[in-house]
């Protein structure tokens, strides 16, 4: 064995480990399990973490046991080549944008369940933009905060109640870097408030080709309390709240130009970093020597912000002190006196009631808005219309572009061989067109089904294990636990429901009726079971409420295994769900799901949506690809719109999914649930991705905006 090679496999192990590119190549997955399937398992799938656990030597051993080292070397190979290319669609559609990237907001990033800086959606769908902007070679530079205790995790005691915990991270054990000055110093930025400065240092971490910033807060120099700024990610009051978004938006763009990246456009993903544009004015100004007109023309020029929701309580508000105390500092800077910059965060500027609105503040700043679906831009023009009270409501400039799901992360490896099948060569790398996934029509029926019961089988296993052990924690009887040791049954239809239990996504729906929930459960010949999972905000009563309510179910010997509640959802926990199910049900109070995206992994993996037509299901549905429940109404009484919902949702379960799902031919196989499975991949799969959403930030939106031509959203709606 020669010491050249031994140096190599350590190196490129860590090297590799360090990107988290290889979190959606499976083959390099499947090298850092192989090393050692348990302890992966165990760490929470940390490759930085395993690796730590082996000296030089006895990774050298190990990988010379397993033969790793040709698999090494070509995933070494791959990932320099996938760093070095030029032949991008980027390279080819993003010239306009010189050499300056685009800068990417947001407050959160999921982009692996080992990197735990995510709640949920929104930071599930940052982490997927940026890795479709580094597959397309789009050039983008991202900034968040690294949180050091990231979001809760989840617990459910005996008696159903949601108890939260904290684990802090050890950014040892993660694959960030910190950002040195030429003297090797932590580099620290720094942000005015009228009580003294914040300081920060920045973490880098890779993402692909896209680089990723991190603030973090917990510094000497720092007041205790501030030190404590970036320890959780939405679980503070007011003033934890605007300082945790000062740092973002102003401690962001500082950060910035404290590595010398200077943005082509700031997008904004949600309004949590609308003061980002503040700061760019005052960079234009200070730098520049441009007035404050010129400066706030030229950053709205170069800004777009994404709106995420038509929920009131996500849009963040804040009274005039705390603006005072907090943004004084850099008005000064930029000439503006308390009442002009209240009057950015207000519909009405001269209204001394109105407090000021981060949403508000995006919108006057950036000539370019969108809305996350269809029809989310149609509520979210009303919505905001008094903005432009001169306008009517179909002039009001907020597009959308629907978001979609990163491929390469949520198509399960089996569901991936038929694609590599039966779609064109190349096919990951043209995702947006619709051609491409026309081959999908190709794929035998019977292989089609195999996969995704080799893939039911897998989540049924998951969910046992899981299900049991966590039992066994809160101590329950042995009967139960034993119950769920062998619960759910893979012949029987399998419908999931994973997402954040705030109240509006109506988690119970199905339970408004329990004498006919119990009949469908428990049908003799045509059963159903469930499986559920997912958060409930700390502060949420009525949430927690609903997850007592539904996990008392599993408690219910009567439903014999047929319900179940896995704890803690997470994006590993959503990876095996979303390949696993039949149906995913997904049942909001239309219209505020602004456009939801599990249900997009779900079709990628070959399972069906049973949805309410809100969101994406609006535009995505099309009477064969999937089921709808109900005709996309909504109705002012909510008690009245929930009634209505419960009976359309048990019509389309009874009527159409559970005979479908029942209805075999000789050899056992639904033929007409596969062909509606086929349908949904093809008609669904080239749109709601990431990379053509991503393609559709860039044209409609980044392209215009850095070339300071109007934005071309106006026409998509
Ligand atoms: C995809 C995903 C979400 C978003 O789900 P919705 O459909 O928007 O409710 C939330 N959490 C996790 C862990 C996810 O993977």
């Amino acid at each position: 064995m020669d010491v050249k090679t031994n140096t190599d496999i350590y190196e490129k192990l860590h090297a590799l480990a360090r990107d988290l590119w290889w979190a959606w190549q499976p083959e390099v997955v499947s090298i850092f399990r192989d090393l050692n399937p348990i302890k992966f398992q165990q760490l929470g799938h940390n490759p930085v973490m395993l690796l730590k656990e082996f000296t030089r030597q006895e990774l050298e051993n190990r990988a010379t046991e397993l033969m790793l080292h040709s698999r090494v070397n070509w995933a070494y190979r791959r990932w320099q080549e996938y760093l070095k290319s030029d032949e991008t669609w980027g390279a080819t559609h993003t010239g306009l944008l010189g050499n300056q990237p685009v800068a990417y907001f947001s407050a959160e990033f999921g982009i692996h369940e080992s990197l735990p800086n995510y709640s949920g959606g929104l930071g599930v769908l940052s982490g997927d933009h940026l890795k479709s902007a580094s597959d397309l070679g789009v050039p983008l530079v991202a900034v968040g905060l690294l949180y050091q205790e990231g979001y809760f995790h989840q617990t459910v005691d005996a008696q159903g109640r949601q108890q939260e915990s904290y684990q802090r991270i050890d950014t040892d054990h993660l694959p960030v870097e910190l950002v040195r000055t030429a003297e090797g110093d932590e580099k620290i930025i720094a942000v005015q408030t009228r009580g003294g400065d914040i300081f920060a240092r920045i973490w880098k971490v890779k993402v692909g080709r896209v680089l990723l910033l991190l603030l973090d807060t917990h510094l000497p120099q720092n007041t205790d309390e501030n030190q404590r700024l970036t320890d959780r990610l939405y679980g503070g009051d007011q003033l934890k709240r605007i300082r945790q978004e000062l740092l973002l938006g102003v401690g962001g763009a500082r950060a910035l130009q404290a590595m010398e990246i200077r943005p082509s456009v700031v997008h904004m993903n949600e309004g949590h970093s609308a003061f980002a544009p503040l700061e760019y004015i005052r960079q234009l100004m200070h730098e520049d020597g441009r007035t404050y007109d010129d400066a706030i023309r030229d950053v709205s020029a170069m800004s777009v912000f994404t709106t995420h929701t038509p929920v009131p309580a996500g849009h963040d508000r804040f009274d005039a002190s705390l603006i005072e105390e907090h943004l004084g500092p850099l008005g000064d800077m930029i000439g503006l006196d308390h009442n002009g910059l209240m009057g950015l965060g207000r519909v009405d500027p001269q209204n001394p009631e109105e407090p000021f609105c981060m949403t508000v503040l995006a919108f006057k700043l950036s000539q370019c808005a969108n809305a996350v679906s269809n029809l989310h831009g149609v509520v979210s023009r009303r919505m905001w219309s008094h903005l432009w009270p001169w306008k009517n409501e179909k002039e009001i400039p907020v597009g959308h572009i629907t978001n979609g799901v990163h491929v390469p992360t949520w198509l399960s490896a089996q569901m991936r061989m038929l694609y590599d099948r039966v779609l064109p060569e190349g096919w990951s790398t043209r995702t947006g067109e619709p051609e491409v996934w026309s081959g999908f029509e190709k794929v035998l029926p019977g292989e089609l089904w195999e996969t995704h019961q080799s893939l039911k089988n897998r989540l049924i296993q998951y969910a046992r294990v899981n299900a049991s052990a966590q039992a066994k924690r809160r101590g329950e009887k042995p009967d139960q636990i034993e119950r769920l040791q062998s619960a759910l049954d893979a012949r029987v239809l399998t419908i999931g429901f994973a997402r954040r239990f705030a109240p509006y996504k109506r988690a119970d729906l199905i339970l408004r009726d329990l004498s006919e929930f119990r009949r469908i459960i428990l049908d003799a010949e045509r059963p159903v079971q469930f499986i559920f999972a997912g958060k409930s905000h700390p502060a949420d009563e009525n949430g927690k409420a609903i997850l007592q309510r539904i996990f008392k179910l599993m408690q219910t010997p009567e439903f014999n295994g047929r319900v179940i509640f896995l704890e803690d959802y997470d994006i590993n926990l959503a990876r095996h769900l979303v390949q696993g199910v039949d149906v995913w049900l997904n049942n909001p109070r239309r219209p505020l799901e602004a456009s939801g995206t599990s249900g997009q992994k779900v079709v990628l993996n070959g399972g069906l949506n049973c949805s309410i037509l809100d969101g994406w299901w609006a535009e995505a549905f099309d009477g064969e690809n999937g089921f709808a429940i109900g005709e996309g109404r909504s109705h002012a009484n909510h008690d009245i719109q929930d009634d209505r919902d419960a009976i359309a949702l048990h019509d389309v379960l009874v009527n159409e999914i559970i005979p479908l799902y029942y209805d075999r031919d000789d050899d056992d196989l639904p033929q007409a649930w596969i062909g509606r499975m086929k349908r949904a991949v093809r008609t669904l799969g080239w749109r709601f991705n990431a990379d053509r959403m991503v393609m559709d930030y860039v044209q409609s939106t980044y392209i215009p905006a850095a070339g300071g031509t109007s934005c071309d959203l106006n026409s998509v709606h």
